[in-house]
């Protein structure tokens, strides 16, 4: 399973640790989805790969919460679903809003400005919810084409109320478009429901699949707005190339083939357990981790609701993120985040509990921190921290 050094201090001689990947992205990817990503290539436009090319389509509707437009699947990452939706949602000197608590609607800024935009932004304190009052004063001050945000805003762990915000914007003409990449499969998605225009996501995250698959899920009224000859630049992302394909259940360019068996083979798994006992674990895998590190004397970062998807946690006062996070990777074999915020550089942990995670993982992730703690020379209630995490587990 592992590539990469695992001797590993600690471990009895000749037994090395298994490699944990812990990130909020890229996530543990299954056998069963590693071996179907080796499956043989096949013609990208032959029946047989066309057949699986639209179930996955008809698929992922449920999870996105669509009906409707087919889902556009492509050669991308994240940020490259991002752009998409940008480059079709926004013009050159036309305007649209970005709500801002982390690190992601900085990135749509970015985006946006990139192509000549006119970007208002309504920040909020990192960890804190988005401003729904200060997204609502604007659409009343100004008129946008589109309202971008991010579902799991997985810098601080905070989850968008994407119900609210839906309302708000379902209001107005502006089109809201999300950032769904550390969300989907993960943290419930209704965009038909709740009036999310667009959705970007991609294949690393809650859907367990290795990174390189982009998925762009559009609505009737965000369609009016992308077919306008205003908005772009775009060429490889213009959706208009993408729409009347992706209705006859064909890839836009030569499929990434390996990475849609990839995901076709998640779906399957998604399928097996059932998208809503998915979405009900994830939060339940959530809950235990972050009572189990409070009881190791961590604090959850993000104020309202926090993301299924992963735990954003402060460290115990003195004890440094880096230092516990290096100790994890050197004497464990597990890998957790950090942050890039510079202020929180040394307090900040960020641990996916997303895709591929079960019970035991939690339970091992516990059980490694507070032992890691220990090598660090702090004390650590071991029991209580697991009893905790087992007791939101079994609940
Ligand atoms: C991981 C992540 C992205 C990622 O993009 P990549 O281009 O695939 O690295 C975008 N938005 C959010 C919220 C994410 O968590």
């Amino acid at each position: 399973m592992t590539d990469r050094q695992t001797s590993v201090e600690g471990a009895p001689a000749g037994v090395a640790l298994p490699y944990r990947l812990r990130l909020p992205g890229p996530t543990a990817v299954p056998e069963r989805v590693l071996k179907a990503a080796a499956r043989p290539m096949l013609a990208h436009r032959g029946p047989e790969f066309l057949a699986r090319f639209k179930a996955i389509q008809e698929r992922l509707q449920p999870i996105l919460g669509r009906s409707g437009i087919p889902p556009f699947l492509f050669a991308s990452t994240g940020i490259g679903a991002m752009e998409s939706a940008v480059v079709n949602l926004a013009g050159p000197g036309r305007r649209v809003l970005i709500t801002t608590n982390g690190q992601w609607g900085p990135v749509f800024r970015r985006l946006a400005e990139a192509i000549g935009a006119e970007v208002d932004e309504v920040v909020s304190e990192r960890g804190d919810p988005i401003d729904l009052d200060g997204v609502r004063k604007a659409l009343k001050d100004k008129t946008y084409d589109a309202v971008f945000t991010v579902h799991s805003e997985s810098s601080t762990g905070a989850l968008t109320d994407l119900k609210a915000l839906g309302a708000i914007v379902g209001e107005t003409e502006a089109v809201l478009a999300c950032d769904s990449v550390s969300g989907l499969g993960g943290a419930e998605m209704r965009a038909d429901d709740w009036g999310v225009d667009v959705v970007v996501s991609a294949s690393q995250k809650a859907l367990m699949c290795p990174p390189g698959l982009g998925i762009a899920s559009i609505s009737k009224k965000a369609w009016a707005l992308i077919e306008r000859d205003d908005r772009g630049p775009r060429s490889y992302f213009d959706y208009r190339r993408f729409r009347p394909l992706a209705e006859k259940g064909e890839p836009t360019y030569t499929a990434p083939v390996a990475m849609l068996n990839a995901l076709d083979e998640a779906l399957t798994m998604i399928g097996e357990e059932g998208a809503t006992a998915a979405l009900a674990r994830h939060g339940r895998l959530n809950r235990a981790l972050s009572a189990g590190l409070e009881t190791l004397g961590f604090a959850v970062f993000p104020t309202g609701t926090p993301s299924p998807t992963l735990v954003v946690a402060k460290t115990p006062e003195g004890l440094s993120a880096p230092a516990l996070i290096d100790r994890l990777s050197e004497g464990y074999n597990a890998v957790v985040a950090g942050t890039r915020f510079e202020d929180l550089k040394d307090r900040l942990v960020r641990i996916g509990t997303m895709g591929y995670v079960t019970d035991g993982d939690i339970l091992t992730d516990i059980h490694q921190i507070a032992s890691a703690m220990a090598d660090l020379g702090r004390n650590a209630d071991t029991a209580g921290a697991l009893a905790a995490a087992s007791s939101e587990l079994s609940s």
